[in-house]
């Protein structure tokens, strides 16, 4: 952690590269050797960077990318990323000649939606497209037989479409009763019945159905929060066949450090009031990176030993009761560990009362990010993209 210098702040973010790897390589050896790992990198790889994970991960063996939009394709393809890139989410029709010409990969949704693509659609493109079929997340897809066979003649007969996949998503995978689970289960594998051709890539598994539901794993499965070392739920953690480890921590340097006599009061409010004498400390990070006001009473790790933070979070920065007097410059952690103690991203999505997905989403791009591979700091160039 002392080797940066290349941004003019102390806080920064670090994403352990060798541990997403060993994520993907460890469910991937749970998993058949023919079912395709797709990699999910959707909002900045769960804030991870797409770029960077991206790579690891292909290196680790996935052999597609997932991302929820267009744009975030685009950005893969303009860093360089060659392989297969999906767009989850719907795209406009207008945008298609863009996706055909980059290669990217888009999700059919509904028959007015192709209808208006091959509208737009040159007349000697070429588009990969991957049926999404609705069987309960209620969000988007395909969800009549009458549709889906619809499509699949549409598909048929242009032959500027390909017909690359079809795909579902589970609404309750993450959690033990899996009886609606199965419900959506059985309704894709009856969509399925109804085409006349199957395609290349079936596919339904995010990261929990990947690793608990290995009747639904069809030839590929879309990986994203168990690859960045969380577990998709509190409730399936313990049952995970696989160990994973966290790959994103948080760090600071105290700037400032003071003793405050008893009576003297802390930030906005000036409502925290030292009940005797203390040494605080101050953090230059606050809720405009992300560590949100919310986080008020949260510990951070100074020298091994938790310190909560006091008084209210600032936008830039934020204070923290010392266990004892610290030199400037002394490391904070704010997730990650030190010594023998650790600050779980679970931790502060309970302090938050939210899922472990949206912590590493929402430390803001203001937030540095350095990258760890082999144990060096590398990629120095990329981190502030
Ligand atoms: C985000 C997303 C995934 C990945 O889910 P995880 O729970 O992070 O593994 C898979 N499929 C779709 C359609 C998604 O939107």
């Amino acid at each position: 952690m002392e080797e940066q210098g290349f941004f003019y702040r102390d806080t920064w973010a670090e994403v352990d590269l060798d541990r997403i790897k060993n994520n993907v390589k460890g469910i991937k050896g749970h998993l058949p050797e023919d079912v395709e790992f797709i990699a999910v990198v959707k909002a900045n790889a769960y804030g991870h960077g797409d770029l960077q994970v991206a790579e690891a991960a292909l290196e680790a063996g996935a052999s597609m990318l997932a991302v929820a939009f267009m744009d975030e394709a685009l950005a893969l393809r303009n860093k360089g990323i060659t392989a297969p890139i999906l767009v989850l989410g719907a795209s406009r029709p207008g945008d298609v000649n863009i996706a055909a010409e980059e290669g990217i990969i888009l999700t059919v949704f509904q028959e007015e939606w192709l209808e208006k693509a091959q509208e737009a659609l040159k007349k000697d493109a070429k588009l990969l497209l991957h049926i999404k079929i609705d069987t309960g997340m209620g969000r988007i897809g395909i969800r009549s037989a009458s549709e889906l066979k619809a499509v699949e003649k549409i598909l048929e007969e242009d032959s500027r479409l390909l017909l690359h996949g079809i795909y579902t998503h589970f609404a309750t995978a993450d959690e033990l009763d899996d009886s609606y689970f199965n419900r959506q289960l059985g309704l894709f594998k009856e969509m399925l019945s109804f085409l006349e051709k199957q395609p290349p890539f079936i596919h339904g598994s995010n990261s929990a159905a990947a690793l608990m539901h290995p009747d639904a794993r069809f030839n590929a499965v879309r990986v994203g929060i168990a690859m960045y070392g969380l577990a998709p739920s509190m409730e399936i953690a313990p049952e995970l066949p696989v160990e994973i480890q966290e790959a994103f921590t948080l760090h600071s340097r105290i700037v400032h450090v003071k003793k405050l006599e008893k009576g003297e009061k802390v930030s906005y409010g000036a409502t925290y009031e030292a009940s005797e004498e203390i040494w605080v400390g101050t953090l230059p990070i606050g809720y405009a990176d992300g560590w949100i006001r919310r986080l008020q009473g949260q510990e951070v790790l100074v020298d091994g030993k938790r310190s909560p933070i006091i008084g209210r979070i600032c936008m830039d920065q934020c204070m923290v009761k010392l266990p004892y007097e610290v030199p400037v410059g002394t490391i904070a952690t704010l997730i990650g560990s030190q010594g023998q103690e650790e600050i779980s991203i679970n931790e502060i999505a309970s302090k938050l009362e939210t899922i472990n997905y949206e912590v590493p989403c929402i430390i803001s791009s203001r937030v540095p990010r350095l990258y760890r591979q082999n144990g060096e700091v590398v990629d120095l160039n990329n981190s502030l993209l």
